[in-house]
């Protein structure tokens, strides 16, 4: 999956802490795998209309030794379930609503193949399998089902070894209407039309598959063909999948750069595409965007118009990047269990940055990079730090956090600078050669580096990947113009033995520049301080301290104002004239900040103009605030507008407001718009009530600006916006890409209400943790959150019970930090031990009919839509 926030779009998992170093909690390995399931044959009726799937899984079954007898497949809540043997081999079998175990009275011998058919239904399942079926308030809803399993979720519709490590091949034998594109892994062999209106798709996937890229999709589609991309060996038709309210110029919009991406990723890895297609598929209800084997599925956020495109096209290719570095990184070749689950998700991510190097430069190379890591301190700074290699999880889903992506991916580009490009992609092509279709762990990789490098890399993975924490670099330099020496004294902070934080060993430069020279000195460090004197005939104009970027590190490292001012304007590299605007920015003096608004129109890359701005918002000074005025009303570069305004967001102020204000009344881009929304009700008081009330009743593209003006409305704080948000936020009155927006807008609002219509917003919130639109109920979760509402437990409790197991960690979580928000109301406390005993005596009355029963519980209404 990809690295959602860049896209702004809406996850639960980024906004709650998970806990990697309770020491309850056990660590987790992988399966044995004594009997392994090498093939699946899945047969299902999809009827969608009645959001059900029924039919049969069967899996050969192979020995790998001589002895064993028994298989446990993940099977969650599945119904009229029953297990044979399909040469008519006796067996027995036992299934509790969880785990299916299947036992053959004689042990298999080793290499010794046997066939397990599992017939089952499975009916509105909470997870894995969405079904999208229209309803009054919603009639022209697209008509669909399609599963979406990462990390553990097949288990709801498909009975598995719900872990990486089990792969096998597939055949797909999926009916349906017959009017409905049915997709799936691999290539189509035949579809089968039947007399009663129905259809048989016969699907095939050659290469192994983990449970969680599995994936179908049957529904009213549209189609855009994109022709085939030639790899060398053999041709990788190309083609993207909708829903018909969007058109096929849209598809082409969001996937039409897939070939061309496709080009350049086969030969940068030196490999031909491992499947026989490349299909891209997107829907609404999805979150993110899944590498599912050939048949890559997307939330419809990703749909796009020319507007759109132009604004947020670039972070589309960067997800459209992400998916397909997968096929390569995780699909055929996988991580053994999630504890290495880096070696997908960082390289994936690594490869971003990759793609811009090659394509676009060097400068949107160093922005993202400086991107990627600012995402991970962010995490590491506010929430925890863990090792990027960890055991320590309760759920797997935990794992893919801002340490996975981001974190990792910076790593990756530090060992590249460490090995250097010849030996570092040499040895990348190898490993990717030799575990193509095998799965790996973190050693497996590094010995492929070491085999190459001739390097002994034990030490580089252990600082990187095996421990806590990251550089965290303090620099200050001192120029003695007698001696003519230069003493550049570094400092790693990070050192903290009892977290286990190591001071590590780097390898980089120190530099300066001499009459527009740049001079470079290589240097060593392992220990928390060296001092490392250099002779330097004057006194230099700018000083540096890792200036080609080659280690992963925070920098605090002021030389004074002339110097940075200096590196503002004459650096070449983005990240110098970056780094130098913030620590400008850090000094809050006038000269400085006047420094940064000077050099911003005339800096030439759009990203350094979005720090640019971060860092005049963080400044918060009087000349930051005019500096902020001018940009908003000269930015137009639609790329960066969004950053402009949520700086203004940031300060109440009529020279501010006005100046949101003269925009609002021009072109702005969606989601310019939008941000222009919510930084005008930030506002309060002084907001253009009128303006974002009217605005608010205007659907354009997608819902984007009308959710801004919803937003801006919840940011105004004043009363008459709680009543509209209130009746605006129910099922049916808007479309489901705003309603989300709404409900965020609801819990803004409703902080800081008196008590009576606070009571009011909560119990909505908490009614909405029902709604039939999961972004909706998601939504809903973190306003309960954001409105620190511990009476709200047990209606988050409920809905935690909705869920599936990997979701159910996160809002457990969520209740906890909840509970740590009361410690000082005891009151509400005492309710929940309270509850608590009730729920214990509820739990064992649950275990009770657990044991008696063989078949799964009764499925719960009308939860997942
Ligand atoms: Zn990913």
């Amino acid at each position: 999956m990809p690295a959602f926030d860049r896209t702004k779009h809406y996850k639960l998992r980024h906004s709650i802490d998970p806990v990697f170093f309770d020491p309850n909690v056990p660590e987790q390995y992988p399966p044995d795998i004594e009997l392994e399931p090498v093939h699946r044959d899945i047969e299902l009726y999809i009827d969608i209309e009645n959001e059900t799937a029924s039919g049969s899984v069967t899996v050969t079954v192979r020995a790998r030794r001589h002895g064993p007898n028994e298989i446990v497949f993940d099977a969650v809540d599945f119904l009229d379930v029953s297990a044979s043997d399909t040469n008519g081999s006796e067996l027995s079998w036992r299934y509790d609503g969880e785990k299916l175990n299947v036992q053959w009275p004689n042990p298999f011998e080793k290499g010794e193949e046997r066939r397990v058919k599992i017939t089952y239904r499975v009916v509105k399942p909470v997870d894995g399998l969405y079904f999208s079926v229209p309803d009054d308030e919603y009639p022209d809803r697209t008509l669909y089902a399609a599963t979406d399993n990462e990390t553990e979720r097949a288990r709801h519709w498909l009975p598995c070894v719900d872990l990486p490590t089990v792969r096998t091949t597939l055949d797909f034998h999926l009916r349906a209407n017959e009017r409905f594109t049915i997709l799936a892994n691999g290539i189509l062999v035949e579809e089968n039309v039947h007399h009663d209106g129905t259809k048989t798709a016969h699907w095939k996937l050659e290469q192994l598959c983990p449970s969680y890229l599995v994936c179908f999709a049957a529904g009213d589609f549209i189609q855009a063909d994109d022709g085939s991309f030639n790899d060398g060996e053999k041709e990788i038709p190309l083609a993207y999948f909708s829903g018909p309210e969007y058109s096929v110029e849209e598809l082409m919009n969001t996937f039409g750069r897939t070939g061309k991406i496709m080009a350049w990723m086969t030969k940068k890895l030196d490999s031909p595409f491992p499947y026989p297609k490349y299909y891209q598929i997107s829907l609404p209800k999805f979150g993110g965007a899944m590498e599912n084997i050939s048949l890559v599925s997307w939330g419809d956020w990703a749909m796009m118009d020319e507007t759109l495109n132009e604004e947020i096209g670039f972070w589309i290719d960067q997800v459209n990047v992400h998916e397909m570095a997968h096929s390569y990184f995780g699909d055929a070749v996988v991580v053994r269990d999630f504890a290495h689950a880096w070696l997908k998700e960082s390289w994936a991510t690594y490869m971003e940055q990759c793609y811009c190097e090659d394509i676009f430069g060097s400068d949107l190379e160093q922005f993202v990079y400086f991107d990627d890591s600012q995402r991970y301190f962010r995490e590491a700074d506010e929430k925890y730090m863990r090792p990027i290699v960890t055991r320590r999880f309760k759920s797997s889903w935990q794992m893919y956090d801002r340490h996975l992506y981001p974190g990792g991916a910076c790593r990756l580009r530090t060992l590249r600078s460490e090995l250097g490009d010849e030996v570092f992609w040499g040895a990348v092509q190898d490993y990717l050669k030799r575990y193509n279709g095998k799965v790996v762990e973190t050693d497996d990789f590094r010995h492929v580096m070491e085999e190459h490098s001739g390097r002994s890399l034990g030490k580089f993975f252990d600082q990187w990947f095996h421990s806590p924490g990251y550089p965290d670099i303090k620099v200050s330099f001192k120029y003695d113009s007698k001696q003519k020496k230069g003493a550049f004294t570094v400092e790693q902070k990070q050192v903290d033995k009892e977290k286990g934080i190591p001071a590590f060993e780097l390898s980089t430069d120190l530099g300066w520049t001499l009459n527009g020279e740049e001079h470079r000195v290589p240097i060593k460090i392992n220990e928390a301080k060296h001092v490392i004197i250099v002779t330097i005939p004057e006194e230099p104009d700018q000083v540096r301290f890792d200036p080609d970027h080659k280690i992963h590190h925070k920098l605090d490292f002021n030389p004074g104002g002339p110097m940075l001012r200096r590196q503002l304007i004459e650096a070449k590299d983005v990240i110098g004239r970056i780094l130098a605007a913030h620590e400008l920015a850090k000094s809050a003096k006038r000269a400085n900040i006047e420094a940064i608004v000077n050099a911003y129109p005339d800096e030439a890359f759009w990203g350094a103009k979005e720090e640019f701005v971060r860092a005049l918002t963080k400044a918060n000074t009087a000349a930051a605030i005019e500096g902020l005025v001018k940009i908003i009303d000269q930015e137009e570069e639609s790329k960066v507008l969004v950053t402009v305004f949520e700086g203004a967001a940031e300060f109440r102020d009529r020279r501010i407001r006005d100046a949101i204000g003269r925009r609002l009344e021009g072109d702005l881009p969606y989601v310019a718009r939008r941000s222009a929304y919510v930084a005008m009700g930030a506002q309060r008081r002084d907001a253009d009530w009128d303006t974002l009330f009217e605005d608010s009743r205007e659907f354009t593209y997608k819902g984007i600006a009308q959710a801004g003006a919803f937003r801006g409305l919840g940011g105004t704080r004043r009363e008459e916006a709680v009543d509209i948000l209130l009746s605006q936020s129910r099922y049916g009155a808007h479309d489901n890409r705003v309603r989300p927006a709404i409900v965020t807008a609801l819990a803004d609002i409703g902080q800081g209400l008196e008590k009576a219509k606070r009571e009011q917003v909560k119990e909505t919130l908490e009614d909405l943790l029902r709604d039939r639109w999961e972004g909706v109920r998601f939504q809903a979760v973190l306003g309960l959150l954001k409105m620190k509402s511990p009476e709200s437990i047990p209606a988050l409790e409920a809905f935690g019970r909705t869920v599936s197991k990997q979701t159910q960690v996160m809002i457990e979580r969520l209740i906890s930090s909840l509970r740590d928000e009361d410690k000082v109301d005891g009151s509400s406390i005492k309710k929940q031990v309270e509850e608590l005993v009730e729920k214990v005596r509820k739990l064992e009355d649950q275990l009770q009919t657990v044991a008696a029963k063989v078949e799964p519980a009764e499925e719960d209404g009308d939860q997942q839509e």
